[in-house]
């Protein structure tokens, strides 16, 4: 039975919030309302505990020293079984390194959270600019922005959220993020969902359990299709 109603978890917005990526919450709400599913956002501070009653959870991008607390909030909570009970989860960026086994920050490695068998490492370099990818969860090519030091190693098991057809993707190279079940981690901040309206969908008919009818908004579209047509 899909669902008429849904929870949009916005985690740690306090710590993860540096690069902008609040915005994908309010992306989901925005389009889930529009087709008449009822959709709120529930920000979870890193001294709250983790509601394990949401339909979709986001991460986004930090700076090193508030990606660590926020990992040890995390894994101290029921983040990871909440996760691993089929919620949908969009981690960005540091988002996306947490959620794997384990990252750098100021050149100390930290065990992540370990739901994605994938480890980051630091980089030659920092991995700054547009960034162009192909999904083939998403017809349309998907933009965004990167700004990160670390570079994402994936275990062989793990699919890649796309290949990189301008920028850096997990770093120096071909593949950006990874996807597992519900589980969509990428570098792409913008928000990445307001650049990419089908992404957006694309979650949500993960979280509602059927796809939505399609909705057309015409300034989202326009912003889409310029941003592709401008990151060459
Ligand atoms: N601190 C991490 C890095 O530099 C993530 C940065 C980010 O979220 N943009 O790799």
């Amino acid at each position: 039975m899909p669902k008429s109603e849904l929870s949009i978890v916005r985690v740690h917005n306090e710590l993860l919030g540096t690069y902008g990526d609040r915005g994908n919450a309010d992306v989901l709400a925005f389009r889930a309302n529009a087709r008449g599913v009822s959709a709120s956002i529930i920000d979870i501070s890193y001294r709250d505990p983790i509601p394990s009653t949401g339909d979709i959870y986001l991460l986004g991008g930090a700076e090193d020293a508030a990606q660590v607390l926020s990992t040890d909030a995390l894994n101290r909570s029921l983040f990871a079984a909440t996760i691993e009970n089929g919620a949908v989860l969009l981690a960005i960026c540091a988002g996306f390194q947490i959620i794997g086994k384990s990252y750098y920050a100021h050149g100390a490695k930290v065990d992540g959270v370990g739901l994605l068998d994938m480890d980051t490492v630091p980089g030659d370099r920092r991995y700054v600019g547009d960034i162009k990818l192909h999904s083939p969860w998403c017809e349309s090519e998907i933009t965004g922005f990167e700004n990160h030091g670390g570079r994402t190693i994936l275990g062989s098991e793990l699919s890649p959220f796309g290949e990189v057809i301008t920028g850096f993707g997990n770093g120096e190279s071909t593949i950006d993020g990874a996807v597992s079940g519900n589980i969509f981690g990428t570098y792409l901040h913008g928000p990445v969902l307001a650049r990419n309206p089908e992404f957006a969908d694309l979650l949500l008919a993960r979280a509602v359990g059927k796809v939505l009818d399609p909705y057309e908004d015409e300034l989202a579209e326009r912003y889409a299709t310029e941003r592709r047509a401008a990151v060459r």
